[in-house]
């Protein structure tokens, strides 16, 4: 136990907080996007989606640009090694990449 509980505090603090913050000190799962000032609940987790712009549980980060999203976007691959999820990521990245460049 002592082991596992050494473990968790030795864990890095979320990359996507660079990108958030929690305001509300009562609720942890409120955070704000500090791109686009859009508050949503569900966490770090939820808050990597709306960057990422993982549709069907929340909007879409309109001021993310693909750096932000590169990193975010390597972040969770390397916390999820399946090989679906890589692709999948690979995936929004490419689309993304595209989508800036006709701008
Ligand atoms: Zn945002």
């Amino acid at each position: 136990m002592t082991k596992l509980f050494g473990n968790i505090a030795l864990q890095p603090r979320d990359i996507a907080w660079e990108w958030a913050e929690s305001r509300d000190t009562a609720n942890k799962h409120v955070v704000h996007c500090k791109l686009c000032g859009k508050k949503m609940s569900g966490g770090i987790h939820r808050f990597k989606k709306h960057i990422m712009q993982i549709k069907g549980q929340v909007t879409s980060c309109r001021e993310a640009t693909v750096e932000i999203m590169r990193k975010i976007g390597e972040d969770m691959a390397l916390k999820n090694q399946s090989k679906s999820h890589k692709n999948h990521i690979d995936a929004i990245l490419t689309e993304v990449c595209f989508l800036h460049m006709k701008f």
